[in-house]
């Protein structure tokens, strides 16, 4: 069993907080197995409000998947305490927002997509539907008239003791 942490790092224009939108929300990542190397090619959605139960386990898992070169079943399970926002402070540094227990597999990339929600500075609007599969978002708020963005989004993985 490992932990890794997801950590992200991004540029907010009049952004006070970014992040993901409840319990629903769908990580996306891709998997390399532990066991054999094996690098999955396509995209896996792990989201907190899919519960997977193991036959031979009492616990429940987000993802369970089965590597296709060494026949190993995998599982991970988002732990729930662990994600967090980015906030205006964050800005320019990396900051964790979710940490995973991986069983058999750790993430190799990780896409941010759709989902997440941004409250724009000064009290002003607050968006929901968040896309960030470009890599970038920018829209307007009509609050506080001032333009609003999340740029040059980065990401990496840090193992956690
Ligand atoms: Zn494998």
């Amino acid at each position: 069993m490992v932990k890794i942490a997801l950590q992200v790092k991004a540029n907010l224009e009049n952004v006070e907080e970014l992040k993901p939108l409840g319990p629903d929300f769908r990580w996306c990542f891709k998997f390399t197995c532990s066991n054999c190397g094996e690098k999955s090619e396509k995209w896996n959605y792990l989201s907190l409000s899919d519960e997977i139960s193991a036959q031979h386990e009492r616990d429940t898992h987000n993802f369970s998947s089965k590597c296709k070169l060494c026949s190993r079943v995998n599982t991970v399970t988002i732990i729930p305490e662990s994600i967090n926002s980015y906030t205006a402070d964050d800005q320019n540094k990396f900051k964790t927002l979710v940490i995973l227990d991986c069983r058999g597999i750790e993430p190799c990339d990780f896409s941010a997509r759709e989902g997440w929600l941004a409250k724009t500075i000064d009290n002003g609007k607050t968006f929901d539907d968040v896309d960030l599969s470009e890599g970038e978002w920018a829209d307007y708020c009509d609050k506080t008239n001032q333009p609003v963005g999340i740029y040059e989004i980065e990401h990496k993985f840090e193992r956690i003791k």
